[in-house]
């Protein structure tokens, strides 16, 4: 089956800091893949760079068949196929909840306003939030305010949901309701690239695993093999902080 969306040899630095070093990664439809590392291995530049909010200095990105790297295509566009959360809650704090889930779609996808917020309230009803729509997002805790962000990334249907360690920021005790929604997405079929320090999360949800360590690939594989029988030094290395 042809990939969703299908990096190959990204590299990327900061200066003359190399970030990543060549790499690939692809994700079939339905596919959840776990992207692990240590801190500053890279997980959070190669999810901005699949999800063109960071450019890349050599690679290519194919999101479908479309090659997204290539310079020339309109960036906003081809991020409104997309969905991305990342660790901090990054609402807009000046909208409702409701308003935060309905702007790409009325903006950026054109959907009149009707539409768009009846979507929407399935949608924060589907996250657990229906009563919430009128709120301001600092008024919900770190696990409501992801979850709203969560339903704002998938109100636009996209096709990839890009999360980046979206529990992080989270007390401990708001982990696991974020958790769930993403398993029960995961189970219905969306297909999700996911930065995580959750390992037993990724052993039971992913399907693919990608250890990453210095912006290369150490190891990749099922979550059985490469979280449970790692056949690299480094991978068991990083794996053994968790136990
Ligand atoms: P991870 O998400 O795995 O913790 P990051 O992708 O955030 O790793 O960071 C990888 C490396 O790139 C780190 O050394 C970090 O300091 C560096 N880095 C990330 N973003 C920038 C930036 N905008 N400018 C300079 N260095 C950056
Ligand atoms: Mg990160």
């Amino acid at each position: 089956m042809s990939a969703v969306l299908r990096a190959t040899g990204i590299h990327k630095s900061f200066g003359d800091r190399e970030v990543l070093k060549g790499v690939d990664v692809s994700l079939a439809a339905h596919e959840v893949v776990a992207l692990i590392g240590a801190s500053g291995s890279g997980k959070s530049t190669l999810l901005r760079c699949l999800g063109l909010l960071e450019p890349i200095d050599d690679g290519q990105i194919f999101l479908g068949d479309e090659d997204i790297s290539d310079p020339r295509v309109d960036g906003n566009r081809v991020r409104a196929r997309l969905g991305a959360v990342f660790q901090s809650f990054n609402l807009f704090p000046h909208l409702s909840v409701l308003d935060n889930v309905t702007l790409a779609s009325r903006v950026v996808h054109r959907v009149p306003r009707r539409e768009a917020e009846t979507r929407a309230r399935e949608l924060l009803a589907r996250v657990g939030l229906a009563d919430k729509a009128k709120d301001h997002p600092d008024r919900l805790s770190g696990g409501q305010q992801q979850r709203v962000a969560i339903a704002r990334a998938i109100a636009t249907d996209p096709e990839v949901l890009l999360l980046d360690e979206i529990t992080s920021a989270l007390d401990p005790e708001l982990v696991g309701e974020v958790l769930e929604l993403v398993r029960d997405l995961a189970s219905e079929g969306a297909t999700i690239l996911m930065a995580t320090h959750e390992m037993a999360f990724a052993r039971d949800v992913a399907d693919h695993v990608v250890f990453l360590d210095a912006g290369t690939i150490v190891e990749q594989g099922p979550p059985s093999e490469v979280l449970r029988h790692p056949r690299e030094e480094r991978t068991r290395a990083f794996l053994a902080r968790f136990t």
